[in-house]
């Protein structure tokens, strides 16, 4: 009302500019209400454009989403354009189906180069993206009579078979100190008195982001009886690094190094397995 004099704009520019309109609402009005030669993409004109075409990119991809929009300008700019955008629509929601396309009854049958291939079904390509999870977790370095405490995890799964220090997941709103504390308690049987936290280390496996809380902890109360691993072992340092281990293990137990002045843990360094705190 107060930029355009109560009128709407007729293209699709300035129609973009207005609050609530993107670029697919205003290629529609300004091509079927006002004949403007602006192009309309939803996902039909993709299909059809992707067939015609036999665009095997991925239609997930900004840049091939672009050449879409720009072929859809160039046809645009013919003669009555708004019904050249319906129509493209329509075909795809009717005629040019995800699955079995009616190719037979298509207008644009004798051009379509997925039809000439056979391979109008497999089009377009959309690559499905698994979303990376984030998983905060605390591991422990707890040592007695100068052997540290080491589990396997089961077989199956993540790291499956793999030694690491012993630890957990950190649940909702629990501080990574009272995890740690509910994770030796509740799979190993442990209590520890006190637990500094050294640090955290970050691990990207292919979907999921671990960010692990390391902790050294005073020597622990009782012994473990309970079995929620594969096995556990008191090793000295030196065997702990023959243990195959995963990649957070390794770099939990290189940040347990770090800061350390005696030579042989300097030595270890490099192998990324602590010779205690
Ligand atoms: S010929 Fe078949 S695949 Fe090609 S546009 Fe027409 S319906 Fe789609």
């Amino acid at each position: 009302m107060d930029e355009h004099a109560g009128e709407l704009p007729r293209d699709a520019a300035r129609l973009r500019a207005l609050k609530g309109i993107g670029r697919y609402t205003a290629g529609a009005v300004a091509s079927i209400a006002f004949g403007a030669g602006e192009p309309v993409v939803d996902g039909n004109v993709v299909r059809v454009l992707a067939r015609l075409l036999a665009v095997r990119d991925d239609v997930g991809e900004r840049a091939v989403m672009e050449r879409f929009w720009d072929v859809a300008g160039t046809l645009a700019r013919g003669v009555r354009p708004g019904d050249l955008n319906q129509s493209l629509m329509e075909l795809g929601a009717t005629i040019c189906t995800p699955r079995a396309p009616r190719c037979p009854e298509c207008p644009l049958q004798k051009d379509c180069e997925a039809h000439r291939r056979g391979d109008a079904e497999t089009l377009p390509k959309r690559t499905r993206r698994t979303r990376t999870r984030n998983i905060t977790a605390v591991a422990g370095w707890i040592v007695r009579r100068g052997r540290a405490l080491v589990v396997q995890r089961p077989e199956d799964g993540l790291l499956g078979g793999l030694w690491e220090l012993p630890g957990g997941d950190l649940e909702d709103d629990a501080t990574p100190e009272a995890a740690l504390h509910r994770c030796l308690d509740e799979r190993l049987g442990l209590a520890v008195a006190r637990a500094t936290r050294v640090g955290e280390i970050e691990h990207l496996f292919t979907h999921r982001r671990l960010r692990l809380h390391v902790f050294r902890c005073q020597e622990p109360s009782g012994r473990v009886h309970r079995r929620d691993h594969a096995a556990h072992r008191w090793l000295s340092p030196a065997a702990l690094c023959e243990l195959p281990q995963g990649g957070p293990t390794r770099k939990a137990l290189a940040l347990l190094c770090e800061g350390s002045a005696e030579p042989h843990r300097r030595r270890l360094r490099g192998r990324a397995a602590p010779h205690g705190p």
